[in-house]
């Protein structure tokens, strides 16, 4: 037996679907399901082939983009039974930031070299389809060269019921005020059976695809999203990458998929309704490297998002078909709300580190995968945390002047005590 049978020898339906990817056949709906189910010796052959997809799509490089987000309110009646973040008008912690404080943001985000600013926030009911419209004048007026990625479907949904205009003509509006593209959340699964029970209020599966076809019909290009680790069972993320992948068949419009993890600790949806608490490291790692296998050729970028992922396992996600490593984010509140806890920003030169200790080269890139500047040279952007020789770490003396600078911060402390 070959070493390549003794390390990988999948099961031969398994098998068989992989190899119809790896010849670039496209993958049915059921047969994402039963890679999504891969475990053993299916699931290593199954990270292998889309680690080889990948490679034979995108190469070694690994793009991200420095971005910030923006939460401009977490005031939000919607009710999403997932959702941590959400907070009534009159809770002490809720808030509504001006359109001062949205500009302080974003200068503070230009200055730490930022491409893009990406908006969301809350259903606010007292707020309507001008205020969106305002925040984007305000942006695009100070920073044009700041790329916006602003509005879920759900804000888009909400605003555009307000205004009184037809989809086309309200997203129109939209761009013409400064609008780049949309993030393609507020998707979790696009299936009403579960919508009305992870999300009862929200817009249902017609309006979000009705919305993100006619944003990519009039120039807003997308990111596409999946929520899993609920209530779903595999079929229903297998039946969510079909729908998406029929979208992009006939617009084109997505610019990545980005696959997200339920995070579970501060929410209704866990504590009452009994879902899942998120889902476990084989299913993070699967639905990565399905999405590579499942949707070559038509969407090339898959993403790791290291806010609920953690950059360790995004890391891995980067051996399983991933090519992107999403943005720094800079402040991030949405999750870490509902109790992710892998921090709020990640500089750029720690997404080049993570990405060069995967053997990978870093590529700063635009919202829509331009390519802005690439780091091909590990000589000048080191990753931190490569072994050091011995004799640059110090000996005896150096220890010993440590505990001495100690001793004394610790004496200065205590006279101030
Ligand atoms: S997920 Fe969005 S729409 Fe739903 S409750 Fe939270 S903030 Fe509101």
């Amino acid at each position: 037996m070959s070493l390549a049978d003794r390390l990988f020898r999948p099961s031969p339906e398994v098998g068989r679907i992989l190899e119809r990817a790896l010849v670039g056949r496209t993958l049915g709906v059921e047969e994402a399901e039963r890679l999504l189910r891969a475990r053993g010796s299916d699931f290593h052959a199954l990270l292998r082939a889309a680690d080889v997809a990948r490679e034979e799509d995108c190469g070694p490089d690994v793009s991200f983009v420095v971005n910030r987000n923006i939460n401009f309110t977490n005031v939000c009646y919607v009710g999403c039974t997932y959702c941590g973040f959400s907070r009534h008008e009159a809770d002490g912690d809720a808030y509504d930031r001006s359109l001062e404080e949205i500009l302080d943001r974003c200068r503070d985000a230009v200055e730490r070299g930022a491409t893009e600013v990406c908006i969301q926030g809350g259903i606010h009911p007292r707020k309507d389809h001008r205020h969106y419209r305002e925040i984007l004048e305000a942006i695009h007026g100070a920073f044009p060269e700041l790329h916006i990625h602003a509005y879920s479907p759900e804000e888009i949904d909400y605003g555009h019921r307000k205004s009184g205009m037809s989809l086309e003509d309200y997203l129109l509006w939209l761009k013409e005020a400064g609008l780049g593209t949309i993030p393609g959340t507020a998707a979790e699964i696009l299936d009403d059976r579960i919508r009305r029970v992870i999300a009862p209020r929200k817009l249902m599966t017609a309006r979000w695809v009705e919305i993100v076809k006619t944003a990519h019909r009039v120039g807003l290009r997308s990111s596409s999203t999946v929520m899993y680790g609920h209530v779903e069972t595999a079929a229903d993320v297998a039946r969510h990458l079909g729908l998406l992948r029929d979208i992009q068949r006939e617009t084109g419009g997505f610019t990545e998929f980005v696959p997200l993890g339920f995070i579970h600790e501060r929410n209704r949806l866990f504590r009452h309704i009994h879902a899942r608490p998120g889902a476990n490291m084989v299913e993070d790692l699967a639905v990565v490297a399905v999405a590579r296998l499942f949707f070559r050729p038509l969407i090339p970028n898959i993403q790791v998002s290291w806010v609920k992922m953690g950059p360790k396992l995004a890391q891995m996600g980067l051996l399983a078909g991933a090519n992107d490593f999403g943005g720094t984010l800079m402040e991030e509140s949405i999750s870490r709300e509902s109790g992710a806890d892998f921090g709020e920003n990640l500089p750029p030169e720690e997404i080049r580190r993570l990405v060069r200790e995967v053997g990978r080269v870093p590529v700063e890139r635009s919202t829509t995968y331009r390519i802005l500047r690439r780091f091909d040279d590990p000589e000048k952007d080191p990753p931190s945390r490569e072994p050091r020789p011995l004799r640059e770490l110090g000996g005896p003396e150096r220890f010993r002047a440590g505990v001495r600078r100690e001793q004394e911060a610790a004496r200065a402390l205590g006279a101030y005590s």
